[in-house]
């Protein structure tokens, strides 16, 4: 038997039809980022591996064990993107795009984490991320989480619930640490290895852990609520009161921390109970000292970013996209109707732009060509033969529905095909 190659693990081919679920779903998220002043920005899959180390934090699960590093070529330490937020920070930076103004910012593409690939959890996954930069108060903390509930409406999604918290400045999160510290230190055996290891670098991480297990031992852990200043607890009050305003249900989760160490005041996530672990489609939060630790001026700055294979899952039942292949399928009599045949799709593609024309490739029967055109789930046949070429005429057949088959003369076909697709 030959043996053929496959794709590594945890990296998937998205095929059709599936990729039309995917490009109304990118489509539809474009359209909502828009609709709230967002713009796309474009960045590279690859940036030295510091963009990352020195961003997103050195005792982080994603630096510590996730990232794809190589040393390339020229002996430069590289790696594959496992995020977006700090090579968007690198960007703005690098293009001065913050200077004396605000920013509102999206961008969607792979990411790459080696973690142990499941459903919902893979190595090379899409997000689409959204960075604001430049805004102090909760007011875009806010709209930020209203354009994501809108998105959900437009998608259909009924069913996710939104979990709040904050986290405070960093300051008032060394209290908390020390707190946690003195906490799990008297549980010491009843943490998990991972917690273990996390209780001297980063005890924070430990109420992440996805342990069923270890979920007692943090539901009795102080809550950084207790510790933050004035000025946290004003900015959670202001977010609470906006969201209250526009009727956004939310739940205040005083365990929700980030993985990543960027992260300050408000931390969000939306999740879904119908993926199991994976069950959190969109995470942000504000990272108010990031732009200045990656060399910029002090820069306020809120993001999120969308896990698009969750989402993907949650609305496979009714996500949208055209699936078929075609909508008007192209047939010919014979070798010597060919040219003719390709001229008669050219003509349509010009006299309707959208409209998808498949002209028949590869010969055979009409028969064989008519079973073709069904199975790209064309509405419409268009088929010449030689008594249609003389007259300058072609025949058109409603592959669905009652309407009888006619000849129309060649100028006419845009105008019959547009009435049969009823556009
Ligand atoms: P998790 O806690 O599930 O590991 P995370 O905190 O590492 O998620 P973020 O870095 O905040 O995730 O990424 C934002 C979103 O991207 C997640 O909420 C999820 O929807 C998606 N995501 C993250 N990692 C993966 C992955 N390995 N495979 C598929 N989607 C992912
Ligand atoms: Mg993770």
């Amino acid at each position: 038997m030959k043996q053929t190659l496959r794709a590594i693990r945890g990296m998937n081919d998205v095929v059709p039809p599936q990729t039309a679920h995917w490009q109304w779903l990118e489509k539809t998220i474009g359209t909502v980022l828009a609709g709230y002043g967002y713009r796309e920005i474009r960045l590279p899959l690859v940036e030295l591996t510091q963009v990352f180390s020195r961003s997103i934090g050195e005792v982080t699960d994603i630096v510590q064990k996730e990232m794809y590093t190589f040393t390339d070529r020229n002996g430069d330490s590289l790696t594959l993107r496992p995020e977006g937020t700090a090579s968007c920070v690198r960007a703005v930076l690098e293009h001065g795009l913050l200077h004396q103004q605000a920013q509102r910012l999206w961008y969607r593409g792979a990411m790459f984490r080696h973690e142990r690939p499941q459903k919902g959890r893979y190595r090379q996954f899409h997000q689409v991320g959204v960075e604001a930069f430049g805004y102090p108060g909760p007011d875009i903390d806010a709209e930020i989480i209203l354009m994501t509930a809108r998105l959900w409406r437009e998608l259909g999604l009924g069913n996710l619930r939104l979990e709040i918290n904050t986290l405070g400045t960093s300051e008032e999160r060394r209290g908390y640490r020390d707190a946690l510290t003195v906490y799990f230190a008297q549980h010491r055996e009843r943490l998990d290895a991972e917690s273990a290891a996390r209780l001297e670098r980063n005890p924070l991480r430990i109420l992440d852990s996805k342990n069923p297990d270890m979920k007692t031992l943090n539901a009795g852990a102080p809550v950084l609520a207790d510790h933050l200043g004035e000025e946290s607890r004003a900015h959670f009050a202001g977010l609470r009161a906006l969201l209250d305003a526009a009727g956004i249900a939310y739940e205040v989760n005083p365990h929700l921390v980030r993985g990543l160490d960027y992260y300050a005041k408000t931390v969000f996530e939306w999740i879904t109970d119908e993926l199991g672990a994976q069950g959190t489609v969109c995470a942000g939060g504000r990272y108010d000292g990031l732009v200045e630790l990656m060399g910029g001026e002090p820069t306020p700055a809120i993001g999120f970013a969308l896990g698009m294979e969750r989402l993907l899952e949650l609305i496979a039942a009714n996500a949208a996209g055209e699936t078929t292949e075609a909508d008007c399928y192209v047939l010919s009599a014979g070798p010597e109707l060919l040219g003719p045949a390709q001229a008669v799709a050219e003509q349509l593609r010009d006299a309707l732009p959208g409209v998808r024309v498949i002209c028949h490739c590869g010969g055979g029967s009409l028969k064989s060509q008519m079973k073709k055109a069904d199975r790209a789930g064309a509405a419409v046949a268009l088929i010449l033969g030689p008594d249609e070429h003389v007259a300058g005429e072609i025949t058109v057949k409603a592959l669905r529905g009652e309407t009888a088959q006619q000849r129309v003369p060649l100028a006419e076909l845009a105008a019959a095909v547009r009435g049969l697709l009823g556009r």
